[in-house]
């Protein structure tokens, strides 16, 4: 059933299921207007006797002479019943008459013989339908002792008349012929413009995502003519956005890491020719070029070791394994390790530390942060060629900043620093970089959801920062547990 509802248009199942609650709607009331009418309608009168019956013999119990007597005029008025009320010998104690054919008061009715038949049903009650004879009516008696079923002091007797339905029946059926022909139509007409109206902005959208299949990231969802239409509009074209970006981004990739080894592989190239054909017997200046070949080697392998690293954060394969350690010693550590060549060449890095504290994160992953934002600042500093490496414990978290006195970023370069294979030309050295740095820093400290930024002076300077979230610090005491154990 279901796949072949699969396998049928929207419109033409809205159609279906339109049509067929018509159909079923004009069923029922077809069935409950003509075929159970008279059914029902002798229930319900049955029902009226049965209730005003079993009011009388209460209140004939219970109340007062006059209290009956009105009580019996109420009823009788109220579903217009044919009421009597005799003694055992069949006299008349109250008597209420709606119609003279009825069957206590029509000629030819005996009182008497319906008593008799009430006592020969062992004083239980009785109930009798018979045709008038008059008209097409049919006339319906109950009957029942009154007070003591052994030895009844009275008896009851209600008539009511069944109106033929016959007549009643051929008139709505004539009225619903027409008015089921007529919403039948209407139903047919207004089924197929909804559906029509509700399939329309579908039809539209598969086809825009059809051109959007065949890679037109320029397609427009129009999604006009209900909410639902809309939402999926709106969320197709912001696949599409997305679609369209990591597109560009893999194509950018591509051209940037094709032409990023390009240069360095020429330079492998031509300078291993040279080798060969030139300097190869001068020792002199054979390793002046087999310098230059193992610093592009370098390079390459450095540029490969930032896409790897990259692409394994981004995949979101990469899980963060977290440790305990001092932050103020990796921070001295990191430093340390650049002092050996950095201060070679004149840079100088300064550290300004604050007390020591152990922090719970990923140490080889935020050491790679510590170390790109390092490598950042001696790169881009200034002629004076200083850094500045500080730790500011705080109680929201411990800030690090990496200040360099170099050209400055842009404030609208800022936003763009941190993508992949951002580089900007402005810069008064040749620096050797992928531009994949920043990006590195970006997706590890996402990964550890701490935030970072950038406050940059042009011509002064840019600070560099990310905060450990405090969660992530241990208070100072637990600090020194560890200090005094590490002495003992
Ligand atoms: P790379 O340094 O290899 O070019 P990064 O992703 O580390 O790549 O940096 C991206 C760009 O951000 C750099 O090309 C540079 O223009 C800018 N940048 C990074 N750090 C600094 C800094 N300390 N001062 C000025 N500009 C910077």
């Amino acid at each position: 059933m279901r796949s072949a509802f699969g396998r049928i248009p929207l419109k033409f199942t809205i159609w279906i299921y339109f049509i067929g609650y018509t159909i079923i709607v004009f069923l029922l009331l077809w069935l409950f207007q003509i075929l159970f009418l008279e059914k029902f309608y002798t229930q319900s009168k049955i029902r009226g006797v049965d209730e005003a019956a079993s009011h009388l013999i209460y209140s004939y119990e219970n109340d007062s002479g006059a209290e009956f007597s009105e009580l019996l005029t109420k009823e009788a008025s109220k579903n217009d019943l044919c009421i009597e009320v005799v003694d055992r010998y069949s006299r008349s104690l109250y008597t209420r008459e709606y119609s003279v054919d009825c069957l206590i008061h029509g000629r030819g009715n005996s009182i008497y013989h319906y008593q008799e038949k009430i006592e020969n049903n062992g004083n239980q009650p009785i109930w009798l339908k018979k045709p008038n004879p008059h008209n097409s009516y049919s006339m319906v008696l109950f009957g029942c002792a009154l007070g003591d079923t052994d030895n009844p002091s009275g008896y009851l007797f209600i008539n009511t008349a069944l109106v033929p339905v016959g007549s009643t029946v051929s008139i709505i059926k004539q009225q619903l012929m027409l008015i089921t022909v007529l919403l039948i139509a209407f139903a047919f007409v207004v089924s197929l413009f909804v559906s029509r109206q509700i399939a329309k902005p579908i039809d539209r959208i598969t086809l825009a995502a059809k051109s959007l299949a065949k890679g037109n990231f320029d397609t427009k969802f129009d999604g006009r003519g209900y909410l639902e239409a809309k939402q999926l509009a709106d969320t197709l074209t912001y696949a599409e956005k997305e679609l369209s970006r990591v597109d560009r981004l893999q194509r950018d990739l591509i051209a940037n890491v094709s032409h990023d080894l390009r240069t360095p592989l020429t330079m492998l190239k031509a300078y291993a020719e040279m080798i060969r054909d030139l300097s190869g017997d001068n020792p002199k200046k054979r390793n002046e070029h087999l310098e230059i070949i193992i610093n592009e080697t370098d390079r390459l392998s450095l540029m490969v070791n930032d896409i790897l690293d990259l692409s394994k954060l981004e995949s979101g394969k990469q899980k963060l394994t977290p440790s305990e350690f001092e932050i103020r010693s990796k921070l001295s550590d990191i430093i340390g390790r650049f002092k050996g060549i950095s201060e070679k060449m004149g840079y100088h890095i300064h550290f300004i530390p604050d007390e020591e504290r152990v922090v719970f994160c990923d140490s080889v992953k935020i050491e790679q942060v510590i170390y790109n934002l390092i490598n950042n600042a001696i790169n881009y500093t200034g002629e004076d060629k200083q850094v500045y490496v500080r730790q500011i414990n705080r109680d929201d978290g411990i800030v690090i900043e990496v200040e360099d006195t170099g050209d400055g970023i842009e404030a609208d370069k800022i936003k763009l620093i941190f993508d992949k294979y951002y580089r900007s030309e402005n810069h008064k050295r040749e620096v050797v970089g992928t531009g994949l740095g920043l990006s590195i820093v970006k997706a590890v400290l996402k990964l550890h959801g701490y935030d970072y930024g950038v406050h940059s002076e042009l011509g002064k300077g840019s600070v560099f920062w990310f905060r450990i979230n405090s969660i992530d610090v241990k208070d100072a005491r637990n600090v020194k547990d560890v200090q005094n154990h590490d002495e003992n």
